[in-house]
């Protein structure tokens, strides 16, 4: 982690910029979500799992999902290539041709799998990378994009400002709210398709560089030490505001498996404990297999998948795993 991040360029679909991709190629950077997945095969599987179900039987025997949501396309340069980005251009209306990212950071977003016409919750998503890339897919119906922060949501609408035309993003397509995301969950209850959660955690590759405001500071060592009980909590939230079926996605950039699997697995029992809700883990091993060209993996955890930052892919850390609510 002390060594360069690597980035991906988040193609921005809502640009009329044209020749981008033509440009990245040429510098020698690939998709690696298109080829990734052509490399293996697509198994689109026939029946949506979330698509609303009266009769719980239904979900538990809905099949694994092993599909990739179309139309994101992230590039980046090959294995050990640490060459950087140019900043984007803008188009006629000065709408920007691709976002620099963590390429791992759209890994969440691709296991979220939103189909067309879903609802989808955004719980923590400022600064909105993660939210420029749920709104790629153009299969949202309604994204609600949500983040305690008040000075993060403002980044939040400027990216969006800087990256989706005005008409996109008008109320009934986009609705960005301030709110604790833990009150959504009551709130919102059985409202959504699908919910990223996000949580605020360790950011270790950042902790690990920069000194300024370190969350491992002696003087933030009580907020430290809430964080995975605040991880729960919001993931909770994220189970309650989801329909049954639905499915969730938890993600951190940290390698602490107390903020990752001790978080998941708590979360699962409170919902059934104090909420009566059921959830199921979903196998993401079929997307280890399918990105191991781009990234470089832990080794079998026991719930959800974390890339680990690797000399010649120096991407992540990033941590995810995805829940289905069940009732
Ligand atoms: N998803 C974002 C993205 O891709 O750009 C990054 C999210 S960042 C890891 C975590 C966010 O959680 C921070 O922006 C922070 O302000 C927000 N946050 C912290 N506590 C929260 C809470 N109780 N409810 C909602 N958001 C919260």
């Amino acid at each position: 982690m002390l060594c360069e991040q690597k980035y991906g360029a988040l193609i921005n679909s809502f640009s009329s910029a044209s020749g981008e991709i033509t440009d990245l190629e040429a510098e020698g950077c690939r998709d690696f979500i298109t080829i990734d997945c052509s490399r293996n095969e697509v198994h689109k599987s026939s029946q949506d799992p979330t698509t609303p179900h009266n009769d719980s039987s239904d979900v538990e025997s809905a099949p694994l999902q092993t599909s990739i949501t179309p139309d994101i396309k992230c590039l980046v340069f090959p294995r050990g290539d640490i060459s950087r980005f140019k900043p984007a251009r803008p188009d006629s209306s000065g709408i920007l041709g691709y976002y620099l990212l963590d390429a791992a950071s759209v890994l969440p977003v691709l296991a979220l799998d939103v189909r067309p016409g879903q609802t989808v919750l955004d719980l923590c998503a400022a600064p909105g990378g993660k939210t420029l890339a749920l709104l790629q897919a153009h299969s949202v119906n309604h994204l609600w994009a949500n983040d305690l922060s008040v000075s993060r949501t403002g980044r939040l609408r400027k990216i969006l400002q800087s990256y989706v035309p005005k008409e996109c993003l008008d109320e009934e397509n986009i609705h960005i709210t301030c709110i604790d995301g833990r009150e959504l969950g009551m709130r919102e209850e059985k409202s959504f398709d699908r919910v990223l959660v996000d949580v605020p955690c360790t950011t270790d590759r950042h902790s690990a560089v920069v000194e300024e405001n370190n969350i491992f500071k002696r003087s933030r060592t009580k907020e430290r030490q809430k964080l995975p009980l605040l991880q729960i909590q919001l993931l909770v939230a994220g189970i309650q505001a989801a329909r049954q079926g639905g499915l969730i996605v938890y993600s951190t950039c940290s390698l602490s498996q107390l903020q990752n699997e001790c978080v998941v697995q708590q979360a699962i029992s409170v919902a059934q404990e104090e909420l009566g809700i059921t959830v199921q883990v979903q196998d993401l091993r079929w997307f280890t297999q399918r990105f191991s060209d781009t990234f470089h993996f832990a080794p079998q955890l026991s719930v959800g998948e974390l890339v680990l930052p690797h000399l010649c892919a120096n991407f992540g850390p990033i941590y995810m795993c995805k829940l289905q609510r069940m009732n």
